[in-house]
């Protein structure tokens, strides 16, 4: 099975996706909630972290390439990169890394979401610390008790960067940032865009078929 790198805005659903990735054997190499494991631990680089994703602003290049760096030489492939590259530069890195681990056999899917429907997302969303995502704006997304996780059983929580003027933040970044990255994929002929209106088991059923 190949590599997967996911590109694309905010609350596209990444994270669902990547979750159904991770139920065929991949290992999910998520640098958002890596980020959200620093801040966790409380340190002075934690807070900085925090200070700049309530903001919405992205974090330093250096930090979170650090943080996948160790794990991709740490773990068995196939991996889903979920969260980077956010920008060109990290993109260069991204290759250069892969250049340096010898890793070539990967796709790249963009997902593609529109502001209004990224907002109703993110807005809506509750995760789990088990990985699991639910919204509270789709019936069929919905825990079955309310802010507890079907899965495990875990209280659910909102993101603190999942507010009205984060998520605008967000994604206007991401939109800035992303077509450079899109043609350096294009031109490696890794790009693979599919629309998320359709439904999600479809759109798993066109990642697996693109990972074959
Ligand atoms: P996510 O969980 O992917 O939505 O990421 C949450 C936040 O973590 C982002 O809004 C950024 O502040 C930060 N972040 C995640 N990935 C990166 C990255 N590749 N580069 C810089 N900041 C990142």
């Amino acid at each position: 099975m190949k590599n997967v790198i996911f590109i694309a805005p905010p609350a596209a659903g990444k994270g669902t996706q990547s979750m159904k990735l991770v139920e065929i054997g991949y290992t999910h190499i998520t640098t958002g909630s890596m980020l959200r494991e620093e801040i966790n631990k409380n340190t002075s680089v934690g807070l900085k972290i925090k200070n700049t994703i309530d903001k919405g602003l992205l974090v330093n290049d250096e930090i979170v390439l650090n943080l996948i760096t160790n794990k991709i030489k740490t773990i068995n492939q196939p991996f889903v990169l979920d969260g980077f590259p956010r920008t060109y530069n990290q993109a260069v890195l991204l290759d250069k890394l892969f250049e340096d681990l010898k890793i070539n056999n990967y796709e790249v899917i963009y997902l593609d979401i529109e502001f209004n429907e990224a907002v109703k997302r993110a807005l809506g969303r509750l995760t789990c610390k088990c990985g699991a995502t639910y919204n509270i704006y789709y019936d069929n997304l919905t825990p079955k008790l309310e802010n507890i996780c079907d899965k495990c059983g875990a209280k659910l929580k909102k993101r603190s960067d999942d507010n009205d003027s984060s998520i605008k933040i967000r994604f206007d970044t991401f939109i800035k940032n992303n077509e450079p990255i899109k043609k350096f994929y294009e031109q490696k002929n890794k790009l693979h865009i599919i629309d998320i209106k359709l439904d999600s088991n479809e759109i798993t059923d066109r990642i697996k078929d693109i990972l074959k």
